[in-house]
C-alpha cells in the first residue's frame, strides 16, 4: 500500500518556501533602505517588517505545538526569528558590542541544521551582519570566525555523520505521514452517546471496548505499512485474574482480519515495554530469539521492535512490531511506533472517559426518575385515607434502598434510623439481594456499634474487610448482624426534616465498597430526603385538614368521613355504636370562670376522650362543647358500658380555679348499628335525640336510644 503524504495545498506549499526565501531579498533591501535614508520613516516601516513577521511566525508555531494531530513546523520561525535578532545586532550597538546574537544565532542553526546547510547560512549571516555600514564593519572577521566555531561546535554536540540529517528529516516526514494514518478515528467525531437501544453501564462498556478495538486495530493498519513490518500487534496484561499473559490483536501475515493473540509476559520484548518502560528494538540474526511464536510466517523475524504504551504514566499495552524479511527496517520504526503508542494511549483515555461520561448520564438518568418519583410520593391525591401516608414514607425507603442496592450493587442495605438522643436506632428498611435476613427491626442500643458512631460523629466509614486482628467492635449491633458479611459501608444522614441515621450497605466480599460508591449513595440520601420532606409536609398538611385545632381531637369532618367509612367496610354485618355527648351546662362555665377557662375544660374532656378510645375506636370534636365517639364492634350494651366509662372518667376530672377545683359532667347519647341504622346521618341523628333525652332527665347520664 503506496503511503499518503500529508495533505498540504499548494498554497501551503508557496507561503512556506516564499515566506522562508523571502528572508534574503528582505535584508537586501533593508541594508539599500537604510543606507540611502538613514532613520527615516520608510527604513523605520521597513525595520518593523522582520520582527512583526517573527512574532506573527511564533504564534502559528505555538498554535500547532498546542495540537494533538499538528506538527509543528519551526523554520520559518527560525529565519525570521534570526533575521529579526540580526536587525536588532544591526542597530543597537550595545548589543553587537556583546557579539550575543551571532553568538546565539550561529549556535542554534549549527545545532538545527547539517552544517551542509548551517555553515552556508553561518557565514552568509555572518557576512551581512558585518556588511552593515557603521562601526561595526571590522567585525567580519570576528562573525565569521565564530561561524565557523558554532558550525563545528553544532556538529560535535549532534555528534553524526553528513547523512544524519537526512535521517532526521525522514524521522519527521515519517512522523508527519503517520500521523494521517494513525488518527483517522480523530474525525469520527463520534464522542455522542451510543445510538438506539436502552444503554446500560454493562452495553456501554461493551460498545466503548469495541470502539477502542476498533481504534487500534486502524492503528495497526496505519502501522503495518509505515513500519514495514511483517506483523504487528498491540497487547495488554489480560484482565483474566490468575493468568501471567499479555493478550491483544495481531494483523498482518497476509492476513486483513486482525488475530487474537498472546504471549506470556515474561515474553522478553514485551518485559523491556512494561517493566522498564523503554523501547525495544533487535534487528538482525539476534531477532529469531525472540520470535513469539514457533511456526508459520514471523516465527523467523529478522528484528523485532516493542514500545511501551502509556496512558497517563501508567503502561496500559504494548505495540510490537516483527520483520520478516530480509535487511534493515525501511523507515525509522521506533518513533513512528512511539507516535502511533501516544495515540493509542490517548484513545484509551478518551474512551475511558467517554465510558465514565456514560455512567454520568446514567447517573443522572436515574437520579432523575428518582427525583420525579419522589414528587409524585409527595403528591395530593383527592379522596385518600390518612394511613397512605405511611406507605407513602415506606415508598420513598423501598426506592432510595433498591437504588442504593442497584448503584453500588451492595448485599443488603439498611436504612436505619437513630433515636432523639443517638444511642439507639431501629431498621426503618432492610433489603437484601437474597431476601432474607431481618426486615424493619424495632429499637436497637447503637453504643457499642460502628453504626452508632457515624451516627454521632457524623463521618462516613468504609471497612473493607480484609483480614487483620479483629475488630473490636461490630460495624452493627449484634441483632443485625448476618454471617458472611465483611465489606460494610456506613454514611452518616443528616438533616433537618426526614431521616436521620445512616445507611449501611453491606457486601460478603472483601472491598466491594469505595469512596465513590460514597458519593453515589450520598446523592441518593439527598432524593430520599426530598422525598420524605414532601411527606412530611403532605403529613403537616393533612393533619391541619383534619384535626381540630384547640383540642386535638379529629373534627367534624375528618370523623364524619371516618364513620362513613367504616360503616360502608362493616355493612351492616357487624355491630357498632355512635355516641354523642355535651357537656352540661357549659354555658354557665364560660360566663363564670371566662373563655379561657371554659377551652381548658374543652381540652381536659378531649384528652380523656382521646386516650380513652381503644384501638379501632375514634373520637372527635362534633362542635362546640359536643363530642362524638365512634365504638367498633360494639353492641348496644358494650355502647352503653363504654359511655358510662366516659361519663365517669369526665366527672372525676378535676380543672383548678383560684385554690378550688371545678369539675363538669357530660351527657351521653347512643346510636347503635344496625339496629338503629346504618348511614351517617340517620345514626347520629338518633345518638342526638337520645342525647336530648338525658339532658331532659336530669343531665349526667346515658340514654341508648330511643330511650
Ligand atoms: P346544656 O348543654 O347543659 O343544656 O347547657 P349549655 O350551657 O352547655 O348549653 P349550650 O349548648 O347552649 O351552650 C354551649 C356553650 O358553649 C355556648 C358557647 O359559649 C360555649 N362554647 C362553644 N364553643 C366553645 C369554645 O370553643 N370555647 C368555649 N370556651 N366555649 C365554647
Ligand atoms: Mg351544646
Ligand atoms: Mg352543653
Amino acid at each position: 500500500m503506496p503511503v499518503p503524504s500529508p495533505p498540504k495545498g499548494p498554497a501551503q506549499t508557496v507561503l512556506r518556501y516564499g515566506a522562508g526565501l523571502s528572508a534574503l531579498p528582505y535584508l537586501l533591501v533593508l541594508f539599500l533602505v537604510q543606507s540611502r535614508y538613514p532613520g527615516g520613516a520608510l527604513f523605520l516601516l521597513c525595520a518593523a517588517i522582520g520582527p512583526l513577521a517573527a512574532a506573527t511566525f511564533f504564534a502559528a508555531f505555538l498554535r500547532a505545538r498546542s495540537r494533538d494531530d499538528r506538527v509543528p513546523d519551526p523554520v520559518l520561525l527560525l529565519v525570521w526569528g534570526g533575521i529579526t535578532a540580526m536587525e536588532i545586532h544591526a542597530l543597537v550597538p550595545p548589543v553587537a558590542r556583546s557579539g550575543i546574537v551571532p553568538a546565539a544565532l550561529f549556535f542554534c542553526l549549527a545545532l538545527r541544521f547539517p552544517p551542509t546547510a548551517s555553515i552556508p547560512a553561518i557565514l552568509c549571516a555572518g557576512a551581512w551582519l558585518a556588511a552593515v555600514p557603521g562601526p561595526f564593519a571590522q567585525e567580519i572577521l570576528y562573525t565569521s570566525a565564530m561561524a565557523l566555531i558554532a558550525g563545528a561546535g553544532g556538529f560535535a554536540v549532534r555528534g553524526g555523520r553528513l547523512g544524519r540529517g537526512r535521517e532526521a528529516d525522514r524521522v519527521q516526514d515519517a512522523i508527519a505521514r503517520s500521523r494521517v494514518l494513525v488518527l483517522p478515528w480523530e474525525e469520527s467525531g463520534n464522542g455522542g452517546l451510543p445510538a438506539g437501544g436502552e444503554m446500560t453501564e454493562d452495553s456501554s462498556l461493551l460498545r466503548r471496548n469495541e470502539e477502542l478495538k476498533d481504534g487500534i486495530r486502524r492503528a495497526l493498519e496505519g502501522l503495518l505499512p509505515l513500519t514495514g513490518a511483517g506483523h504487528v500487534g498491540y497487547l495488554a496484561r489480560s484482565a483474566s485474574p490468575g493468568t501471567v499473559l499479555h493478550e491483544g490483536i495481531l494483523l498482518g501475515g497476509g492476513s486483513p482480519v486482525p488475530r487474537v493473540f498472546s504471549v506470556p509476559d515474561t515474553y522478553v520484548p514485551v518485559r523491556e515495554a512494561t517493566v522498564f518502560r523503554k523501547s525495544f528494538l533487535e534487528v538482525g540474526p539476534g531477532a529469531g530469539r525472540y520470535a513469539p511464536w514457533k511456526s508459520g510466517p514471523g516465527s523467523a523475524p529478522t528484528g523485532i521492535a516493542a514500545v511501551p504504551v502509556f496512558r497517563e504514566g501508567v503502561v496500559e499495552g504494548v505495540l510490537l512490531a516483527l520483520r520478516d524479511e530480509e535487511g534493515p527496517w525501511r523507515d525509522p520504526v521506533i518513533p513512528v511506533m512511539e507516535l502511533a503508542g501516544h495515540f493509542i494511549g490517548r484513545e484509551i483515555e478518551r474512551l475511558r472517559e467517554l465510558h465514565q461520561g456514560d455512567r454520568y448520564f446514567l447517573r443522572g438518568d436515574w437520579y432523575h426518575k428518582m427525583v420525579r418519583r419522589m414528587a409524585e410520593v409527595g403528591t395530593e391525591r383527592e379522596g385518600e385515607p390518612a394511613d397512605d401516608l405511611r406507605s407513602r414514607r415506606e415508598r420513598v425507603y423501598a426506592e432510595t434502598a433498591e437504588q442504593v442496592r442497584r448503584q453500588v450493587d451492595a448485599g443488603r442495605v439498611l436504612l436505619v434510623e437513630s433515636g432523639e438522643d443517638q444511642r439507639n436506632g431501629r431498621i426503618a428498611w432492610a433489603l437484601s439481594s437474597d431476601g432474607g435476613g431481618p426486615g424493619a427491626a424495632g429499637p436497637e442500643s447503637l453504643g457499642d456499634s460502628y453504626v452508632g458512631w457515624v451516627i454521632r460523629t457524623g463521618t462516613q466509614r468504609i471497612f473493607p474487610g480484609a483480614p487483620g486482628p479483629p475488630r473490636s467492635q461490630g460495624v452493627l449491633p449484634g441483632p443485625w448482624e448476618r454471617e458472611g458479611e465483611r465489606s460494610f459501608m456506613v454514611l452518616p444522614v443528616e438533616g433537618h426534616v426526614g431521616f436521620r441515621g445512616a445507611v449501611v450497605c453491606t457486601h460478603t466480599e472483601e472491598k466491594r465498597f469505595r469512596k465513590r460508591h460514597a458519593e453515589v449513595v450520598r446523592d441518593i440520601t439527598r432524593v430520599m430526603q426530598l422525598g420524605l420532606s414532601h411527606v412530611e409536609r403532605l403529613e403537616s398538611l393533612t393533619k391541619k385538614a383534619t384535626t381540630d385545632g384547640l383540642t386535638g381531637l379529629s373534627n367534624r369532618k375528618a370523623f364524619l368521613e371516618r364513620l362513613a367509612d367504616d360503616l360502608a367496610r362493616l355493612d351492616g354485618r357487624h355491630p357498632c355504636a355512635v355516641v354523642m355527648l355535651d357537656i352540661d351546662h357549659f354555658k354557665k362555665i364560660n360566663d363564670t370562670y371566662g373563655h379561657p377557662f371554659g377551652d381548658e375544660v374543652l381540652r381536659g374532656v378531649a384528652a380523656v376522650l382521646g386516650k380513652g378510645v381503644r384501638k379501632g375506636d375514634a373520637a372527635g370534636r362534633y362542635g362546640g362543647e359536643e363530642f362524638v365517639l365512634y365504638l367498633h364492634m360494639a353492641d348496644t350494651e358494650r355502647a352503653r358500658e363504654g359511655a358510662e366509662r366516659f361519663r365517669r372518667m369526665i366527672r372525676q376530672i378535676r380543672f383548678p380555679r383560684e385554690g378550688r377545683e371545678v369539675a363538669v359532667t357530660a351527657s351521653f347519647g347512643v346510636a347503635c348499628a344496625p339496629h338503629h341504622g346504618n348511614g351517617v346521618e340517620e345514626l347520629l341523628k338518633r345518638a342526638d335525640e337520645a342525647l336530648y333525652l338525658s339532658k331532659q332527665r336530669g343531665r349526667d347520664r346515658v340514654t341508648v336510644y330511643p330511650g
